[in-house]
């Protein structure tokens, strides 16, 4: 047993190490990022130790005043960036965004159609019976939208076909979840949005992977297409704190604020609005060329490991249209065996359901696919050409089955030249340096 000086000393080490490997690591995990060192500031600053509660100017707590006018900002920018009426930047993550609608807009009962996982849907819009937080939280009914497999896209005529059977046994649904967690191409909100409103389902976008990319002006624009309310992570795409946000038109705002306090957050995170403003900001001067290089990485990256004999799919469209790609990889192992082994030569990236996975009896463990994402090497300051380079090291350890020592070596030595967070307003920019407050 460690004494307490131990545990202490302990955790500082094992941060410190892990800020040590992610500077000679690929970083490829879909759903993550890296903020710049003016967000990572915000962090540690004394708003993480504040509460607020209810809207600025009618706070629960006192001490708010330079929060409020933080948190004022943030909805200015988040509402400027989205083109929206309204934003609650309260919800503390994507998941309590998600959360926050269910609570506004549907009771427990009602019917919400949205992806399953293999799909491409999330967690948070689960069946109650996989413990699903719409199912199993707020006792929503959930029902699946079909996906074209080929098309990794929602199959509008399906879906009108599925949604036509649910209204003859007199179930309407009450939300349509548009978005997911694999989300390569944009979702026919514009073909299904008079169908959808003509029945008064509220239509939903979960952007949580691509909200950056919407504020880069570089992936479909759900509000303007017809969605009436958009939930965000702040942190995938976009590259801010972990927070969420929900992003909506004026009429909806009162349900929403109600949702959110007293429904649903109690403190919500200051810290990290402050450094939501700053990732917006960011996003503002430099985001549609951060996100249309996102883009253009994620084709080329798709390009080099098809190129490379890797099933990668989507290949008939570009692979992708976003920051997300997909790869079967049932030829060479299974996606547990497959992330473990990439990891040991730091690649970072993980196993991910193909559609037709549960189908064919594999499991979430041993799936048939890996994800990959390039929002964090992009940050980082990589181009189409890097994509080469880093498809190289996937093929050694998945196809040539080097073994990881020998790889490592060579990523330690491509990584030297990008250590820098790119698209900030900052000169010092070191990505994964350790900000030291303490002396031990
Ligand atoms: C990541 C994700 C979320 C959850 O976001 P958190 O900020 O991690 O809570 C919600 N929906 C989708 C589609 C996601 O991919």
């Amino acid at each position: 047993m460690k004494n307490a000086r131990e545990y202490h000393k302990e955790v500082f080490d094992l941060m410190q190490k892990h800020h040590d490997w992610f500077q000679s690591c690929i970083p490829l995990i879909a759903s993550e990022n890296i903020p710049s060192l003016a967000v990572r500031e915000a962090l540690i600053s004394d708003f993480g130790n504040r509460y607020a509660e209810g809207w600025p100017g009618e706070r629960i707590y006192a001490g708010c005043t330079y929060i409020d006018q933080v948190e004022l900002m943030c909805m200015d920018l988040a509402k400027k960036l989205y083109e929206a009426e309204f934003v609650d930047v309260r919800p503390i993550s994507g998941v309590v965004a998600n959360l926050v609608v269910y609570a506004a807009f549907a009771e427990p009962g009602d019917l919400m159609l949205a992806l399953s996982i293999p799909s491409g849907g999330h967690i948070s819009t689960g069946k109650k019976r996989l413990g699903g937080t719409a199912g199993a939280i707020r006792g929503l009914d959930v029902e699946y939208l079909p996906l074209n497999e080929k098309e990794l896209n929602i199959d509008v005529d399906e879906t009108i076909k599925r949604t036509d059977a649910f209204v003859k046994e007199g179930k309407i649904p009450k939300l349509v979840m548009f978005g997911g967690s694999v989300l390569p191409f944009p979702h026919p909100i514009k073909e299904l949005e008079e169908y959808f409103h003509n029945l008064e389902t509220t239509i939903v976008f979960d952007a949580a992977h691509v909200a950056g990319l919407i504020a880069g002006k570089k992936f479909q624009d759900p509000l303007s297409e017809g969605a009436d309310v958009m939930t965000v992570s702040t942190h995938k795409t976009m590259p801010g704190p972990q927070h969420g946000m929900v992003v909506s038109w004026e009429k909806y705002a009162d349900k929403i604020k109600r949702a959110t306090f007293p429904g649903l957050v109690s403190n919500h995170h200051l810290h990290n609005v402050a450094g939501v403003v700053i990732a917006l900001a960011e996003m503002l001067e430099f985001g549609e060329e951060y996100a249309s290089q996102i883009v253009r990485n994620s084709k080329a990256l798709g390009q080099a490991l098809y190129e490379r004999g890797l099933n990668v799919l989507a290949e008939n469209k570009g692979f992708t249209e976003s920051h997300v790609l997909l790869i079967d990889i049932t030829k060479h192992g299974d996606g547990g065996t497959l992330e473990e082994q990439l990891e040991k030569a730091n690649i970072i990236l993980n196993r991910n359901l193909l559609p037709w996975d549960i189908r064919e009896g594999r499991h979430f463990m041993h799936p048939g696919g890996i994800r990959l994402g390039t929002s964090e090497v992009t940050r980082l300051g990589m181009k189409e050409n890097d994509m080469n380079d880093i498809a190289d090291f996937i093929k050694r350890i998945i196809l040539d089955k080097e073994t990881p020592e020998t790889v490592i070596k060579d990523i330690t030595e491509f990584r030297k030249d990008f250590q820098n967070v790119h698209y900030c307003f900052e000169k010092a920019t070191e990505a994964y340096s350790y900000i030291k407050l303490v002396n031990q």
